[in-house]
């Protein structure tokens, strides 16, 4: 009875330990998550057993478990038509004199109104309106503070924003509406808020996951 035997290694920190795992007989369908080395490092070793044609039993179907802590996930409590006013409480730029654009990272109040969680977002509605007439359109940033905040007490959501300014064909110089709304508030101005949104980018339900992080080359995320 020929045996092929599969091991999936979500990240092998410890290669040492994979490989053991790999080499010792599996059961048909096992998961072995070897102890961390640290709070930001672990392994999980997926093993499972698939008999060829010849042999006997067909293979063991694992029930697919969700790797997202997306229970009770809220999203657009706030929408654009009844935004939550909230408050900037400090704005600053945290990129040097030098460096090639500029970023802000700002602090608005919420006073625990928006449930968010690490991996969502949140829309901003600028202030004024656009070339029809109409009010501005919402932009979506992704939150970046934990969902304690940034003063741990659950009352305030960040930001991190890039200011776009780019030249146009005509050599015109142009600013993006609501980075650069949001890069020039000044602490105790109103924000018009939405959202939460989001559910693709919640952390893992395994507090010790590893994450890895690909980022594109646009704006500040
Ligand atoms: C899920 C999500 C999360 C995001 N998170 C963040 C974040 O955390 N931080 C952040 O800074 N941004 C983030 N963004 C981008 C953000 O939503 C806005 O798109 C960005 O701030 C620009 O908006 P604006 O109003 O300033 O520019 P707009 O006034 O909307 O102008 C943008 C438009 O300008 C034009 N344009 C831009 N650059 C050029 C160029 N070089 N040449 C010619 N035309 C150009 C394009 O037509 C573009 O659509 C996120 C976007 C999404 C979808």
């Amino acid at each position: 009875m020929a045996a092929v035997t599969a091991a999936a290694v979500s990240l092998s920190s410890f290669p040492a330990a994979a490989k053991a795992a790999a080499a010792s007989p599996p059961s048909p369908s096992s998961c072995v998550t070897y102890p961390r080395r640290s709070a930001a490092r672990a392994v999980r070793v997926q093993v499972s057993t698939t008999e060829t044609a010849e042999a006997g039993p067909a293979p063991v179907k694992t029930e697919k478990i969700s790797k997202k802590q997306d229970e009770g996930v809220v999203t657009n409590k706030y929408k654009p038509k009844e935004p939550y006013v909230g408050r900037c409480l400090l704005n600053t730029r945290i990129t040097g004199d030098k460096a090639p654009g500029e970023t802000w990272h700002m602090v608005f109040s919420t006073e625990g109104e928006i449930p968010y969680r690490e991996g969502q977002s949140i829309g901003v509605i600028a202030d004024g309106v656009d070339k029809n007439g109409k009010p501005h359109k919402l932009r979506l940033y992704s939150i970046a503070s934990s969902a304690l905040g940034d003063f741990g007490d659950s009352k305030t959501v960040s930001l991190c924003v890039k200011r776009l300014v780019y030249t146009n064909d005509q050599g015109e110089i142009v600013k993006g509406v609501c980075s650069n709304y949001l890069c020039d508030l000044k602490p105790g101005a109103e924000v018009k808020i939405t959202g939460p949104v989001g559910k693709e980018m919640l952390m893992p339900k395994d507090p010790n996951a590893t994450v890895i992080m690909v980022r594109r080359k646009r704006n500040a995320c």
